[in-house]
């Protein structure tokens, strides 16, 4: 097998690389991934803020579900902050739809 650090061939019963110091294991595996998943959920929740304040911007009630989604997902302030935003976008939107329809109707 191959070091995930440095690349370079090791013997498949390491448990560390005698190149770079690596630990091979399962633990290290399990971190490793850990760590990746960390990130996506990062990346996924900041692409759910910002679909968020697309699809409200665009009247879309996607939006609405969205930032709910993401006010459930998120941990970070500054992304809770982001569909709060979104829900404020669609809320204005709401109040333009009602004053249409009062507009309307009169
Ligand atoms: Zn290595």
């Amino acid at each position: 097998m191959y070091c995930k650090n440095c690349g370079k061939e090791i013997d498949d019963n390491s448990t560390f690389c005698p190149y770079c110091g690596q630990q091979i294991n399962e633990n290290t595996d399990y971190y490793y991934t850990g760590n990746n998943n960390n990130n996506n959920i990062k990346k996924e929740s900041q692409v759910i803020g910002i679909l968020a304040i697309i699809f409200s911007a665009l009247g879309g009630w996607l939006g609405i579900i969205f930032a709910i989604i993401g006010l459930a997902t998120y941990k970070e302030k500054s992304n809770r902050n982001l569909c709060k935003i979104a829900l404020g976008i669609c809320a204005a939107w709401v109040i333009l739809l009602i004053i249409t329809i009062f507009c309307a109707l009169i």
